[in-house]
């Protein structure tokens, strides 16, 4: 607005004008006034809607915000609720699968048993050939039973794997003897070829092996036709481990599309819809076997085609075994029947009276005596009466359990410097837990059950035998009797031993050579120490080892040393120099033996 100011002595004319200009300036400011006022009013009013609004949304916001917190607190409390669920149904679920697998195993241990001692004893092919069929079926429900068992037990991270020595060669003569009837029926050759230098004596898990290989092959019968199905062993070359055996079991059966191998090791499924309506099956067992070599740090590998067969195979790393074979493992696979007899009193403590039952007819055709015990009490009160050779004790009963039994019984024994049973754990459980709860309690061996006639055969021939091969430490004589009056070797026994071992004996003996230094070495720096359990262990160790190889003296030796540091005698040093010189003979005699001929 630019105007210049009004002169200040004013004419009427032009005071009219300026009055006339004065009054138009005010309307003019009146208007503005009044435009700013509007212009206010309607900023007023947008404000006013727009905090309004803002209001509203902020406290839109707050209650939405307040709702979110309140659901994450209930999601919170629901997931907290449902991890405890989830660990409440899985701590059920194994607690579930324990009690079923001894609940199940308990009467199928009856039946099993039962039928095994029934047909060893029938002459009459035909029935033997119904005994054989109703066992077959007994072990087939056992092991349908044991696949679930063991998925879920895999699934569950509880699966445990073993290490046992055993003999390989006599394993997979009786996996060809246990699939032999079938083949047979569907007018099948079943192989066996073992590559020369797979060695028969070695260390592993021998059940989950038999388990993958039974399963392998109890496919490759049931997907032929006609042909053949062939289980074929060979060494091969082992980068780190002390031992790889590539196992493969081939056959010409209807053979697997190349799609469908690649689903092949999921569990539940099979290669086409159609397979378990016309073959049956689970579709567990593949499954089971993948994740079982993945355990035992092999792959399972398949090459197959449509109508051209197929081929399963996987490379296992074992250790060669740290004793030599038992003759009656070694035997294992000639299809037990108890050819030899043990005149021997066995005490069976078990609280199942079926359990009884079934361990002493196995005893009895075996040419046992048997005493029983119900339970821990009455063994201690049944041991006043009887001087058993063996105590068969099962680890879980009412009222004084095996474990707490064999405990009474070995302070006992060291109270009256009695002579040492040898007292066998005998469980449904087999894994590594229990059987180190058997040591610890003061047993010398474990067997698992079904109880078999093969398996008692093996503990009998471990166990009863005779002095040499029975490496229970009596008390030895005192030291006034001089160990020396013991031939440094049993020859009897070491025959034995070398027929059993044949080629693979130099092998062996060298191995001892090896392991009696080091134990003796670990016995030496126990005793520097004072620390009478390791040497103990090693003293056991390597008595097992000497009494196994026919070894007597050093075996006796080592048993007196073992029972004073369990007695907590104090052992002088120069008992280990002597020891040494009785290991270096030992072993002088022991190579000597291998170069000798005579073995098979
Ligand atoms: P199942 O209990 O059904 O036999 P597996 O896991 O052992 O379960 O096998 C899965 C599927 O793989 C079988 O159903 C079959 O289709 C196929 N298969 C396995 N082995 C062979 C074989 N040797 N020849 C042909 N097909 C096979």
């Amino acid at each position: 607005m630019s105007s210049t100011l009004p002169d200040p002595t004013p004419t009427p004319a032009t005071a009219d004008r300026e009055s006339a200009a004065v009054r138009r300036l005010r309307e003019e400011l009146d208007q503005e006034r009044g435009s700013r006022r509007e212009a206010q009013a309607v900023l007023d009013a947008v404000l006013e809607a727009t905090s309004q609004d803002l209001y509203q949304k902020n406290q839109e916001l707050s209650r939405l915000n307040a709702e979110l917190e309140a659901r994450v607190r209930e999601r919170t409390s629901e997931a907290a609720r449902a991890v405890a669920a989830a660990e409440r149904a899985d701590a059920a679920k194994s607690e579930f699968l324990a009690r079923m697998s001894h609940e199940i195993r308990t009467p199928m241990n009856g039946v099993l048993g039962m039928l095994d001692v029934l047909r060893s004893g029938l002459s009459d092919p035909r029935q033997a050939g119904y005994a054989d069929t109703a066992h077959a079926c007994a072990a087939s429900l056992l092991s349908i039973i044991d696949d679930i068992l063991d998925f879920s037990k895999i699934e569950a991270g509880k699966l445990e794997l073993e290490t046992l020595d055993f003999d390989l060669h006599a394993l997979m003569r009786r996996l060809i003897l246990l699939w032999n009837r079938e083949a047979e029926r569907k007018h099948l050759s079943l192989e066996l070829a073992i590559a020369e230098g797979v060695p028969r004596a070695v260390a592993g898990d021998p059940t989950r092996l038999m388990q993958v290989l039974g399963n392998l092959v109890s496919n490759a019968l049931k997907f032929t036709a006609q042909g053949f199905v062939c289980v074929r062993l060979e060494r091969e070359p082992a980068a780190g481990a002390e031992l790889v055996v590539r196992f493969a079991v081939e056959d010409s059966g209807i053979g697997i599309a190349r799609e469908a191998q690649r689903t092949l090791f999921t569990a539940f499924t099979q290669a086409e819809a159609s397979t378990s309506r016309r073959y049956g099956g689970s579709g567990l067992g593949l499954a089971i076997s993948k994740q079982l070599l993945g355990m035992m740090g092999a792959e399972i590998e398949v090459s197959s085609a449509p109508g051209r067969g197929s081929r399963f195979s996987f490379a296992l790393p074992l250790t060669l075994a740290s004793r030599p074979l038992a003759v009656a493992d070694a035997a294992a696979g000639a299809g037990t029947r108890p050819e030899r007899r043990f005149d021997v009193t066995v005490l069976v403590v078990d609280d199942n009276e079926v359990n009884r039952e079934v361990a002493a007819v196995i005893l009895g055709a075996w040419g046992c005596r048997v005493a029983f015990a119900a339970e821990g009490h009455a063994a201690l009160e049944r041991l006043r009466a009887v001087r058993p050779a063996l105590i068969l004790m099962d680890c879980h009963m009412p009222g004084l359990d095996g474990f707490d039994c064999t405990r009474a019984i070995r302070s006992q024994e060291s109270a009256t410097q009695g002579a040492r049973l040898p007292i066998v754990g005998v469980s449904a459980s087999t894994s590594r837990e229990e059987r180190v709860r058997c040591a610890a309690s003061g047993m010398d061996d474990f067997l698992p059950k079904p109880l078999s006639l093969e398996a008692i055969g093996a503990l009998l021939q471990r166990w009863c035998a005779g002095a040499p091969s029975a490496p229970a430490p009596a008390r030895p004589a005192p030291a006034s009797a001089p160990p020396a009056a013991l031939a440094l070797l049993d020859d009897a026994h070491l025959a034995e031993m070398r027929a059993a071992a044949g080629a693979d004996f130099a092998h062996l003996a060298a191995r001892f050579a090896q392991s009696s230094r080091e134990q003796l070495a670990a016995m030496q720096g126990a005793l520097r120490r004072q620390d009478l359990p390791v040497l103990r262990q090693a003293a056991h160790k390597l008595r097992g080892s000497a009494s196994a190889l026919g070894g007597t003296a050093l075996a006796a030796r080592c048993a007196d040393i073992e029972w004073r540091a369990r007695a907590g005698e104090a052992i002088a040093a120069g008992a280990l120099a002597e020891l040494e010189t009785l290991r270096e003979s030992t072993c002088r005699a022991l190579t000597g033996a291998a170069a000798a001929p005579g073995g098979r």
